[in-house]
């Protein structure tokens, strides 16, 4: 049996290492364009920013031990330019000598991952890409040949965008991040987005929404005159000594298309649930291949580098006999950007509202552990829940540590099939340095629970002026002295230890309560609902209403600045 793999990082390597644990006599080739295999390409921002400082530790594997530990024969610098099925044999183009050959297979397996979504771009200032050790060289020297402190701006604050962003000002960069679009990370739902808007401003770094590179600041037929800035559509001029493009990536399809192989309709190469494609001797795995999509059960792109590795295992497993189908993806991602760690996993609620999904959601804003033991963080927690079966769609949380942990126990309670309240029944490791008693996975159980039940209903802070207009009082029942430090327009302040004496002074008719984070409303409306009230609980509180408003007036100034330009948001 001879495989064949194209790419030799994330999922071509974890066929090629796989095979070989599965098959001793296989004769495994893996051809690799570039000039490194099984490199760290999730590393790549912290290399820029000096986190890792060490280039050697990015390369994680060569061509000699990959062929001393797993008998593989690995080409570097070799590009496989077609597939010929009947024949089953690839072109292959030597790019150092561009000298051509063919090579036979019985089985191939591709794992060319993805490509940069837009032509390069051309302002007529050098504009890097952040994908491959050779990408972070060139960084590094336009960076080291900077006389004093170095100008960047990145476009796209997307994941990669935003390491990009961190690790730049990491180094002392002045960094310009400039986002088309009115949100940054757009996995997750404005309100949960805006908090890491605010933390990059406060970072220095200069964060344009709505906003897009329409030139620079020297023509780019003006032969020798080297441009210093790049102009915005907001009609400024931000300085550049270096410019990344993290506009996004799309699948690379480009040899399976060409072969015939089946595309699917998002975009990426159609694979069943043993990763084969529409050519039964032909597989595709990681970033060019489509997933299942867990939530809404259609083909989906999700570029993260455990499924990329997993879904390579599983095709060496399936080549060797033993067919291995593929869970649906959830899509669990996280990234650090400076203090902040923000996950996601599943469905966000534009989403789900866009696809027409009835749906319940919890904002919580607990502690990463008892809050009575030094170090405490708060996060923000969204969860989105099923409404007619209460299974788990999504979630996001933003927050420091234990964000972590708490985006993989919903993340495996999706792929369980856990119903949200069940995340209440979860007994979870506590000591008051790691979690609480009611770990804030299981608060996010017992309000789903609530929920479910009805034992409180809620509104959610864009639905707050409609329900006010509409005839509702809102009662804040936070202390005075909360209340003194900032409040809802047009709530009234009544204490939660003063409810019980003095709920006959609040007006008739349906109430909303809300506290600081949604705790206390809970009690106050259930108190109130049992004294004869209609009431319900602003979800998240004041806190995530906050939230809510940043986002609305970032979307608000970023609408009318792009709208000035007659461009549609
Ligand atoms: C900077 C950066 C940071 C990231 N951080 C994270 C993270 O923190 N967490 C996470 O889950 N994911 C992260 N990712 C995404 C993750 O790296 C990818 O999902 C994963 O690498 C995809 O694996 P793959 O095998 O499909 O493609 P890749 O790992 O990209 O490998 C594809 C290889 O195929 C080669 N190739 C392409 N065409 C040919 C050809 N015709 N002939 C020969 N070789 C070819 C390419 O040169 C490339 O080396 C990050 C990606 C980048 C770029």
């Amino acid at each position: 049996m001879k495989i064949v793999i194209v790419g030799g990082v994330a999922g071509g390597m974890s066929a090629a290492t796989r095979m070989r644990r599965l098959d001793e006599s296989a004769e495994i080739v893996v051809f690799e364009r570039g000039h490194y295999v099984s490199f760290a390409n999730c590393g790549l921002p912290y290399y820029v920013g000096g986190v890792i400082t060490d280039r050697a530790e990015l390369l994680l594997q060569t061509p000699e031990s990959l062929r001393a530990r797993f008998r593989l024969d690995v080409r570097i610098d070799h590009e496989v330019t077609g597939i010929d099925r009947a024949g089953q044999t690839v072109s292959v183009r030597n790019t150092l000598t561009g000298e051509e050959s063919i090579e036979g297979y019985d089985r191939l397996i591709l794992a060319a991952g993805a490509t940069t979504r837009s032509e390069p771009l051309d302002f007529g200032l050098a504009t890097h890409t952040l994908r491959t050790v050779d990408d972070v060289d060139h960084i590094d020297a336009v960076l080291a040949a900077v006389d004093g402190s170095p100008s960047a701006v990145v476009i796209g604050g997307g994941f990669i965008g935003l390491e990009a962003v961190d690790n730049l000002v990491h180094r002392g960069v002045h960094v310009t991040l400039v986002q088309r679009g009115p949100q940054i990370l757009t996995p997750l739902d404005p309100e949960m987005a805006a908090p890491v808007v605010a933390d990059l401003r406060a970072h220095g770094v200069d964060v344009r929404l709505g906003t897009h590179v329409v030139g620079s600041d020297a023509p780019v037929d003006s032969a020798g005159t080297a441009a210093t800035g790049l102009l915005l559509s907001d009609g400024s001029l931000v300085p550049a000594d270096l410019v990344i493009d993290a506009t996004g990536v799309r699948p690379d399809t480009s040899l399976a298309a060409a072969a015939g192989l089946r595309i699917g309709d998002s975009g990426g190469i159609w694979v069943d649930e043993t990763q084969a494609t529409s050519d039964p001797r032909i597989f595709a795995v990681g970033d060019g291949a489509l997933k299942t999509d867990a939530v809404g059960g259609a083909g989906a792109l999700v570029t993260m580098a455990g499924l990329a590795n997993r879904h390579g295992r599983a095709a060496a497993d399936t080549i060797a006999g033993r067919p291995d189908a593929a869970e649906p993806a959830v899509g669990t991602g996280i990234v650090g950007v400076f203090d902040l760690t923000v996950a996601m996993v599943g469905w966000n609620e534009q989403r789900l509202v866009a696809a027409g999904r009835a749906h319940r959601i919890v904002h919580t804003h607990p502690s990463s552990h008892a809050g009575y033991f030094p170090g405490a963080e708060q996060m923000a927690i969204k969860l989105l829940i099923d409404a007619d079966t209460d299974a788990i769609l999504g979630a996001q949380i933003v927050g420091g540590s234990g964000v972590d942990k708490r985006i993989d126990v919903i993340a495996t309670a999706m792929a369980a099939g856990l119903g949200a309240s069940a995340l209440s029944r979860l007994e979870l490791a506590y000591a008051p340095q790691y979690g609480s008693a009611k770990d804030a996975i299981n608060q996010l159980g017992y309000v789903a629970d609530n929920l479910l039940h009805g034992t409180t209903r809620s509104v959610q802070w864009h639905e707050l002026s409609a329900e006010l207009a509409a005839g509702a009082s809102l009662v804040d029942v936070r202390t005075p002295a909360e209340f003194a430090a900032g409040h809802l327009p047009d709530a009234r302040n009544l204490n939660l230890d003063e409810l019980r004496a003095r709920h006959a002074e609040l007006p008739a008719g349906p109430l909303i309560v809300h506290c600081q984070v949604g705790q206390r409303g809970h009690t106050a409306a259930r108190l109130l609902s049992q004294l004869g009230h209609d009431v319900r609980n602003l979800d998240g509180g004041y806190r995530t209403w906050l939230a809510g408003q940043a986002a609305d007036a970032a979307v608000v100034a970023a609408a009318a600045e792009v709208l000035a330009e007659g461009i549609p948001v």
